[in-house]
């Protein structure tokens, strides 16, 4: 399938008063036409930063996207782009709808106007013109009145309704990549399911990518392609969701999936906790990330990072349980059984 972004060695640093922040380490990833992927992993991971460093969103300092890094969009180097072709980047290439719609959008502008002032800044057409897309997208995402709906305020509008004028906006001008952060945690779960068919629909009709980025397992079980698991800056496995799911082979991915409730959970003490705290990512870190929280960790794991290991075309891991002399570890309590 056709590459659409290629993410190469990409170095993250935060400067901080404590330090340097390494906050991603040299990821390498790609995102394909049509797919969606999700990339996981609990607060702090680097996930959010890293779908914000695609869209040069990251405030620089304290943040810097180190030397060497690339993000190629068509083969063309994202970190490179000058401040005009960046503004075409952002909304035609590839746009972003965040989590919270409420803090997005101006409270003081009509979401009519909102949309239409993106329709004009990218497409150069008329006010008049530019309504009547508004209206069109309105329409698209499911909003009844659509008419009537432009002239209202943000907060005239349900949490859902916001959220689908967020991705009226970013779908304004027809992005080959839609990046999504949480875009539903700030709704209940049957809006949150709306939006998320609602995803799904509109991708399957233009061809988006979506980089859905999430902690919300459930979410990427029903809407992801292919699944990238971040941990401490780095990705530790990737693959479709059904290797994710039902043959993952990283000790992080079995603790994520095991810390999702099922129906036979019956208590808050049967739920699955990761014990211990993510590493300081000011401080050197020579072996596997994961290692002071493994329950597998070996000598070795505390000293040189693992290598990947392909498993498939699709499924890479990160971890010393690959080489052929480790231990035969049992996958316990994985979702997949
Ligand atoms: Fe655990 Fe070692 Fe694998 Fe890291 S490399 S996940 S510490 S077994």
């Amino acid at each position: 399938m056709e590459k659409v972004l290629e993410i190469k060695d990409l170095n993250i640093s935060f400067h901080t008063y404590a330090g340097e922040v390494k906050a991603v380490r040299g990821i390498s990833f790609d995102v394909k036409k049509g797919e969606t992927l999700a990339i996981v992993g609990e607060s702090g991971c680097g996930k959010t930063v890293t779908a914000k460093a695609i869209l040069r969103l990251l405030k620089t300092p304290p943040a810097e996207i180190k030397e060497g890094s690339k993000i190629l969009f068509d083969g063309e180097n994202v970190v490179e782009m000058d401040k005009k072709r960046l503004l075409s980047y952002r909304g035609e290439d590839v746009a972003m709808i965040f989590q919270d719609p409420m803090t997005s959008l101006n409270p003081t502008m009509t979401v009519g106007k909102q949309i239409m002032e993106t329709l004009q800044i990218h497409k150069k057409i008329t006010k008049k013109e530019a309504e009547a897309e508004a209206i069109k997208l309105l329409k698209l995402v499911n909003i009844p009145n659509a008419e009537e709906r432009i002239k209202q305020y943000p907060h005239e509008l349900s949490g859902g309704m916001r959220q689908r004028v967020m991705i009226a906006i970013a779908l304004s001008c027809n992005p080959r990549v839609l990046i999504a952060d949480e875009p539903t945690t700030a709704l209940d779960v049957t809006i949150q399911a709306q939006i998320m068919d609602l995803l799904k629909e509109l991708k399957d009709k233009f061809g988006t990518a979506i980089i859905l980025v999430t902690h919300d397992l459930g979410v990427v079980a029903n809407f992801a392609d292919r699944i990238q698991v971040m941990y401490a800056g780095n990705i530790v496995e990737t693959g479709t969701k059904e290797e994710i799911f039902y043959n993952s082979q990283h000790p992080y991915t079995w603790a994520l999936l095991n810390s999702v409730p099922s129906v036979d959970t019956k208590s808050k003490e049967e739920l699955y906790s990761l014990g211990g705290t993510p590493p300081d990512l000011i401080l050197p870190l020579p072996g596997c990330p994961f290692a002071s929280r493994c329950e597998h960790a070996m000598e070795i794991c505390k000293e040189i990072r693992p290598e990947e290991t392909s498993l498939s075309d699709t499924h890479k891991v990160n971890c010393w349980l690959q080489h052929p002399d480790a231990p035969k570890v049992d996958r316990v309590r994985n979702l997949g059984g």
